[in-house]
């Protein structure tokens, strides 16, 4: 099997500090906390079903050094009273001081100052990358800010399989920078990530009906279809496509909207998980010619989470790839690191779409030299 996982986080895997899957409830995740050492904790990968509930500042105040665990999805942290004073966060739409809650934004300029640098970033690149390999990937298209793009670029000549770039709309004009004059062995630069909403579980995924256990609530937009536009015309004016992160259903609207306005020259701009779109939206991404990412590795995988949040039937929609399949839109899949293993979304997928089909979605795209 050759794999293209076309949506990964990489630098994540330097952040595996903590090794939440032994815990089965917040108390034994803060004893192991009190008893591990460093200066600071910085982890990544809790889940609440695992954990049975989410855990809190209040819980991780028993730990004497600033804390950050953020969520599998990255979406959601939580932090200490200890992080709170050193980094002087005060309440406001992203932070819920109670509870210990950071969002989006205000969470990944946390993550980006205490994040691991340098050398131990490398490492933690190649060696998941060595991972990747292992299971039958050949290519992936990682999210990256200006420094870790940089480290990559450093890294060309022992990179073991194919890595596309997805710079951050704020750091892109700097990831440009890195190709300019310069040819790479195994390096590309991708598309340039947006976000319009948030996601399911931190239930800031912007959606056409409230939530299911939160009345009256529909989540968060980030960015509308104006700004969104505009943006398109911008990158298009550099040669570059726009990777836009929209998990509800408004979000997706929101982008539909936006392309409409830029009327798009570039084919297969992104979109990334649109896990709620219908029919009309479908035919609507095929006319613009957008290129879907799509993880079918979610349904199953989050599957409580998204019942609890989005109730049964809107469950049952969740990710429609037969439909998908059958319209003819234009569809590649990637883990986004939930789990980050390709046979778990592909054993899915094989089972609705059959194997040809679910293979094509992970690999052929590449094979067809189509997108790049
Ligand atoms: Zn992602």
């Amino acid at each position: 099997m050759r794999f293209v996982d076309a949506h990964t986080h990489l630098e994540l895997m330097a952040l595996q500090t903590v090794p939440f899957d032994r815990f089965s409830s917040v108390g034994e995740l803060v004893e192991y906390l009190k008893s591990s050492e460093g200066e600071h904790i910085l982890a990544w990968g809790w889940e609440e079903r695992k954990l049975g509930r989410s855990p809190t500042r209040e819980d991780l105040d028993a730990v004497d050094r600033p804390v950050l665990l953020l969520r599998m999805d990255a979406h959601l942290g939580v932090v200490n009273s200890k992080l709170v004073e050193d980094f002087g966060l005060r309440e406001n739409e992203l932070f819920d001081p109670e509870k210990g809650f950071l969002y989006e934004n205000q969470l990944w300029e946390l993550v980006e100052k205490l994040k691991p640098k340098g050398e131990k970033m490398k490492e933690a690149l190649l060696g998941a990358l060595k991972r990747a390999e292992k299971m039958g990937i050949v290519e992936i298209h990682d999210y990256v800010d200006p420094e870790t793009a940089n480290i990559y670029a450093d890294l060309d000549g022992d990179l073991p399989i194919r890595v596309v770039l997805m710079p951050y709309y704020d750091g892109y004009r700097e990831v440009m920078e890195l190709f300019k004059g310069r040819r790479y062995e195994n390096l590309y630069l991708g598309w340039v990530k947006v976000f319009v909403d948030g996601s399911v579980g931190a239930r800031t995924a912007y959606l056409r009906e409230p939530y299911e256990d939160r009345k009256g609530w529909r989540g968060r937009l980030f960015i509308g279809s104006k700004e969104i536009s505009s943006i398109v015309r911008e990158l298009e004016d550099a040669g570059l496509r726009i990777s836009l992160h929209a998990i509800g259903d408004s979000a997706l609207d929101e982008c539909l909207r936006a392309f409409e306005r830029s009327k798009p020259e570039l084919s297969y701009h992104r979109i990334e998980h649109t896990i709620l779109i219908d029919r009309e939206q479908a035919l609507r991404v095929k006319e613009f010619n957008i290129l879907l990412c799509l993880q079918p590795n979610f349904k199953p995988f989050f599957r409580e989470t998204y019942l609890k949040a989005l109730g049964e039937d809107r469950y049952e929609r969740c990710l429609p790839l037969k439909l998908l399949d059958s319209l003819g839109v234009d569809v590649i899949f990637g883990s986004d690191m939930m789990p980050f293993d390709p046979w778990y979304g592909f054993s899915y997928a094989k089972d609705l779409l059959g194997e040809k089909r679910a293979k094509y979605y992970y690999g052929g795209w590449r094979d067809e030299g189509r997108y790049i």
